[in-house]
């Protein structure tokens, strides 16, 4: 059955190339898949339908020969028109240049590219995320851990190629080349471009017989032993990632990668911000007032504090260099201490005795000030 391009485009036997350029630009917009109201499989044939009618007619050869005898008169090779026969994207490549088509280019709409694969192409297998909880006193030292990770890996009775024995033949497309030469016309004059073939992926093999062990996936479910190492001073929701240990690729494409994210826990004694650490100590009372010296916990042992006399409640000394450790290997970050006055909740008599002295001298104290003031 004849197709009747004039039809298609909405256009008189007569129309001028510009007439029809204008019609078919219109339809070009309405039938964009991914603006068009209609479902993207009809929009996708519809567009289709438009560019092969506006191929033939902007074509002068193309035209006579469809005047004189039909669409019959007009051939495209033996499976008909597809868009490695469409010469004139960059008549509308205007219109949709900054758009695309589902994210790709109108390029690789045109030609298959990335969301049109059809044929075996590498591609990199999905990342996996492991989630990790560790203790802040692991996130200080550092450690290495093995964890167990369900994944896929290539198989290895194909080599990851889904082939039986790993045996691939030669693409009947591209006859083993991998690429596909299409003709265009643009800026007024036509080229030649280069694009990988979509049958194969640009392998120039093709699988024949599946692979029996994985049924031509080329891949297989496991449970990978994976070591990895949390540096000095990782800290909570840190991502590592572990190249190539993520799922299998396909078509003998690499393996994703895997991420491990660090979760570290609260500790009992330590708060921590960044790379510094946070702890309250508790000092006697005496020693708040007198000076002393107080025993503190650290990450690694204990460290000794210097109290000076009259120290008040809520007071905080910083210990240098005894924080977390920092990422880059450039020393540590520093303890906040906080002071804690303890007060005493039981007395002996002669300890009761003495602090009762003690508040007698602050009053006669307190008495001389004041007699002092009324003097001045
Ligand atoms: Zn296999
Ligand atoms: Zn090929």
């Amino acid at each position: 059955m004849t197709k009747d391009y004039y039809d298609v485009l909405g256009v008189s036997k007569t129309a001028s190339p510009d007439d029809i350029k204008r019609a078919y630009r219109k339809l070009a917009q309405q039938y964009h898949p991914d603006v068009s109201k209609l479902d993207r499989k009809v929009a996708e044939e519809k567009f289709k339908e438009v560019s092969e009618a506006y191929e033939v007619l902007m074509d002068a050869d193309k035209r006579r020969n469809y005047d004189a005898y039909g669409s019959e008169g007009v051939t495209f090779g033996s499976r008909g028109f597809d868009w490695s026969n469409f010469t004139h994207f960059q008549d509308i490549s205007d219109l949709f240049g900054g758009m695309g088509f589902g994210g790709n280019s109108l390029f690789d709409f045109f030609f298959g590219g990335p969301s049109g694969r059809r044929g075996n192409y590498p591609e990199t297998g999905a990342s996996l995320q492991y989630d990790l909880e560790i203790g802040l006193k692991e996130a200080y030292s550092g450690s290495n851990k093995r964890l167990e990770i369900p994944r896929s890996v290539k198989c290895d009775q194909c080599g990851g190629t889904g082939a039986e024995k790993g045996k691939l033949e030669q693409c009947p497309t591209c006859h083993g080349s991998g690429q596909l030469s299409y003709r265009q016309s643009a800026l007024g004059g036509h080229f030649v471009t280069v694009r990988t073939c979509q049958t194969c992926g640009g392998s120039g093999k093709v699988i024949r017989e599946k692979c029996k062990s994985c049924l031509g996936a080329g891949r297989k479910q496991t449970t990978s032993t994976i070591e990895v190492s949390i540096p000095k001073g990782a800290e909570d929701g840190m991502r590592l990632r572990i190249r190539g240990a993520g799922e299998a690729g396909t078509n003998g494409g690499p393996s994703g990668d895997l991420y491990v994210v660090i979760h570290v826990t609260e500790h009992d004694k330590f708060t921590r911000e960044g790379e510094n650490l946070y702890y309250s100590v508790e000092v006697p009372f005496t020693t708040a007032a007198l000076g002393g010296e107080v025993e503190v916990p650290t990450m690694e042992s204990m460290a000794k504090l210097q109290i000076p006399s009259g120290t008040q409640p809520g007071t905080v000394f910083r210990m240098n260099s005894l924080g977390m450790p920092r990422v880059n290997g450039r020393g540590n970050g520093d303890m906040y201490v906080t002071v804690k006055v303890a007060v005493p909740k039981k007395l002996s008599s002669e300890q009761k005795q003495l602090l009762r002295r003690f508040a007698d001298l602050e009053e006669e104290k307190g008495k001389g000030f004041f007699s002092r003031l009324k003097n001045t």
